[in-house]
Parts: structure tokens; C-alpha cells; sequence
């Protein structure tokens, strides 16, 4: 396997076309910028991974860059590359900078910034590393980076050290999953596997195939899911025969990347059906970003979108002190603002935790609004949604003492 590089992780085969969906945006963008593309090419996710928007170039073929995008692609160094799939590209705005998935994924000169309390790896992924690429920092689960690469490139990522161009300590092959799953056969309280990367829906069908066969040998290993973000970016690799694959490996959960609920388009739709038809729970993962999806509204819009679509959210994280991300962070109320906005003003399943993965390798750390007002005698005194107080009696607890106002009637 020699994915190290930022190339798609196998050569195309001959396979049969599948038939894909071809929404407004996309038909509209083909049209005018990949003319010459056929549907099936376009609807081919491997055609999307060929004909990724990757150079100044190219950006500059389909956007209007401002001068400080221009600039950033053009003295970008590190490993993160520009990568935009054509699919995604056509959901951005061409013209204005400020367009929230845009600015997800065109870098700009504050990503060049560090700010205190930044770090490359805050999370101390490599001090938890068991092995490489495998993170055992849960008693009972671990964190299994199994590619470096991604269809597209998020610019806030938080292994941005590791995925894309990265070389020397981050290498992916096939000897680094054979050492991982060596870990995971010798320590039998792992009982969860999370594969992420990376992508692990980039990776071809055999040898995910492989992998999950690896995995579920592995007599203690009860539970696996995938973290992806390809059902959004690349709706099309949800081919009939990935999950007619994935499902033999049941139970699988996914939990899937969205930002935003421009992202939920008729492809993506047709791409969860099929995840949740081959009956694969599906879970969503949000990044809180400054500007991009950082309201009650959107938020609340884009839970409804995922609900009708079989997705429960599931993690809302606080952004990732990742060097240079300033710009995309919001203060930590505002996650809280959004939870309260959210809770007991919608349906319950469309609230998801918010989370802050704390820096130094602590794990994620659920914050929730206060409802918890104080105590009064035998009572704990909650707020509800509304912010009216109520009451419960605890004649025998003592929960609530030393909060709030303990006398108020
Ligand atoms: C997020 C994460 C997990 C999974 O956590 P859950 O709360 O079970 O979703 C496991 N390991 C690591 C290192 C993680 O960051």
C-alpha cells in the first residue's frame, strides 16, 4: 500500500457503472466546467479523486480568488494539501470568499498565523499512540488511523500533521495495520475500533474488505465503526457494492463529517439511503466553526436535514486548537448557546453532545447548558428550556447544594 502520497490509494480498475444521481448543482457545474466529463465519469468517485482541484491553477480555473486565497494557496508548506473534489467544489460560492464551505476548504493567510495554546498534535495523539497510527487512550476502544488520505482537505483539520503530503513519521502501509491489529488481538479490553484516518472510505473496497475481515477475527472486538467524511464530499463511492461489502461486516456504525446544511443535496441523500438501507446506524460529527455554521438556525436546519435522512447527531465539537485556526474558532459558549438553543425547542434526537476533545490527550468532555439552578431544602431546582424553574423533590440527596440562589421560592 502506498498511499503516503496524496494519490488515490489504488489505480482504477475496469468495473461496471454504477448509476448515481446528478443533482442541480452538480449538473450545472459539470456543464460549465467539466464539459467533457460523461455523467458516468462524473458519478465515477474514482473520475472525482482524478480530477480533484488541487493547484492554484486549477482553483483559479473555476473561482474567483481573492488576493489573500491567492497568496495562501500560493506559500502553503505544510502536509495539508488544497483538495476539493469537483462533486463539492460545485456547492461553493465561485465569487464570494466568505461562502461557508469556501472557507472550509481554500486556505487564507490566517492559517499561516499561530496563536497561544495552538499545537500541531493537541491532542497528544502520538503520546497515546500504542503503536503508529493506532490511539489507545479510552480503557476499552481504540482510534485506528488507517489511510493519510482524504478525498478532500479541511483546512481545520486536526490531523492536518499526519493526512496528505506528510512523510517521515507518519507513513500508512501495510505492515503498520499488521502491527495495529497485533495490538488489538493482544489486549482484549479493546472491544470498540474506531477506523478513521485519513479517510477510510477512500480506501478500495478489497482491502477495506480486508481490514474489517482482520478486525472482526479479532474475538473481542464487538463493536466498529467508521469515521468518514466521503458520504458528503464524495457521495458517489457509496457504490451498491461497498455496502453490499460494509455489510457483512455487521453490527458497523459510521458517523458521518457534515459542516453545513448546503452539504445535504440530493447526492448525499441517495448516499445515506444506502448506508442506512444496508442497516448501518449513521452518526454525525460537526466541527463548530467561527462564521460557517456557528448558529442556532443553521445548526438547527442542518440536524433537521440529517434526522430526514436517518442520521442521529452525535458529536458538535469544539474546534481543535490545530496551529492556525484561529479563525475558525468560536468561544466555548457558543457550543453551549446552540445546545440550549436546540434542547426542549426540537425533537431530542436531533440534539447532539457538544464536546471539547481537551488538548493533552484527556478525551472528549461533554458541556451542557445549566440547567441545574441550586437547591432549596429538600428540592433541586431546575431550569427548563423556557428558563422557568422548577422543582424536584430529594429529600434524601444533597445534589444542587452550594449552587445558585438555595433560598429562592
Ligand atoms: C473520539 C475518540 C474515540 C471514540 O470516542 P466515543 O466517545 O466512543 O465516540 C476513541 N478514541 C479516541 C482517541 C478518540 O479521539
Amino acid at each position: 500500500m502506498a498511499d503516503n502520497t496524496d494519490a488515490p490509494p489504488l489505480r482504477p480498475k475496469r468495473r461496471r457503472v454504477e448509476r448515481f444521481p446528478l443533482g442541480e448543482a452538480s449538473r450545472a457545474f459539470k456543464k460549465r466546467f467539466f464539459a467533457d466529463a460523461s455523467v458516468a465519469e462524473w458519478t465515477d468517485w474514482r473520475w472525482q479523486l482524478r480530477n480533484r482541484i488541487r493547484s492554484l491553477a486549477q482553483l483559479e480555473r473555476i473561482f474567483v480568488l481573492s488576493e489573500d486565497e491567492r497568496e495562501a494557496v500560493s506559500r502553503r508548506t505544510g502536509s495539508l494539501p488544497v483538495g476539493i473534489t469537483p462533486y463539492y467544489a460545485a456547492l461553493m460560492d465561485r465569487e464570494d470568499p466568505s461562502d461557508a464551505l469556501r472557507r472550509t476548504h481554500i486556505p487564507v493567510g490566517q492559517e499561516y498565523l499561530r496563536t497561544p495554546g495552538e499545537a500541531d498534535d493537541p491532542l497528544g495523539e502520538d503520546h497515546d499512540s500504542a503503536v503508529p497510527g493506532l490511539v489507545h487512550r479510552y480503557p476499552d476502544r481504540v482510534l485506528f488511523l488507517s489511510t493519510g488520505f482524504c478525498s478532500t482537505y479541511c483546512r481545520y483539520c486536526t490531523r492536518s500533521r499526519m493526512v496528505g503530503e506528510a512523510g517521515g513519521d507518519y507513513q500508512f502501509s501495510v505492515s503498520q495495520w499488521d502491527r495495529a491489529l497485533a495490538y488489538i488481538e493482544a489486549n482484549p479490553q479493546i472491544r470498540d475500533v474506531l477506523l478513521s484516518g485519513g479517510d477510510p472510505l477512500t480506501i478500495a473496497d478489497d482491502k477495506l474488505d480486508y481490514l474489517l475481515g482482520r478486525l472482526r477475527a479479532i474475538k473481542h472486538v464487538e463493536f466498529i465503526r467508521l469515521g468518514t467524511k466521503v458520504p458528503t464530499v464524495l457521495p458517489m463511492r457509496i457504490t451498491k457494492s461497498l455496502t453490499k461489502m460494509l455489510r457483512k461486516h455487521h453490527p458497523l456504525w459510521i458517523s458521518i463529517h457534515v459542516t453545513h446544511p448546503a452539504e445535504l443535496t440530493p447526492e448525499v441523500t441517495e448516499a445515506y439511503a444506502r448506508l442506512a438501507d444496508a442497516g448501518i446506524p449513521l452518526g454525525s460529527q460537526t466541527v463548530l466553526l467561527k462564521g460557517i455554521n456557528d448558529s442556532v438556525d443553521t445548526m438547527k436546519r442542518m440536524m433537521h436535514g440529517l434526522l430526514m435522512r436517518r442520521v442521529k447527531p452525535y458529536y458538535l465539537y469544539q474546534c481543535d486548537p490545530i496551529t492556525g485556526s484561529a479563525h475558525f474558532r468560536t468561544p466555548v459558549e457558543k457550543g453551549i448557546e446552540i445546545i440550549q438553543g436546540l434542547r426542549g425547542h426540537t425533537t431530542g434526537y436531533a440534539v447532539p453532545s457538544f464536546v471539547i476533545d481537551a488538548p493533552g490527550g484527556g478525551g472528549k468532555i461533554p458541556l451542557l447548558p445549566e440547567y441545574l439552578v441550586g437547591r432549596d431544602g429538600d428540592d433541586v431546582l431546575l431550569r427548563n428550556f423556557e428558563g422557568n424553574i422548577y422543582r424536584y423533590p430529594d429529600p434524601d440527596g444533597n445534589f444542587g447544594a452550594g449552587k445558585g440562589p438555595g433560598t429562592a421560592s
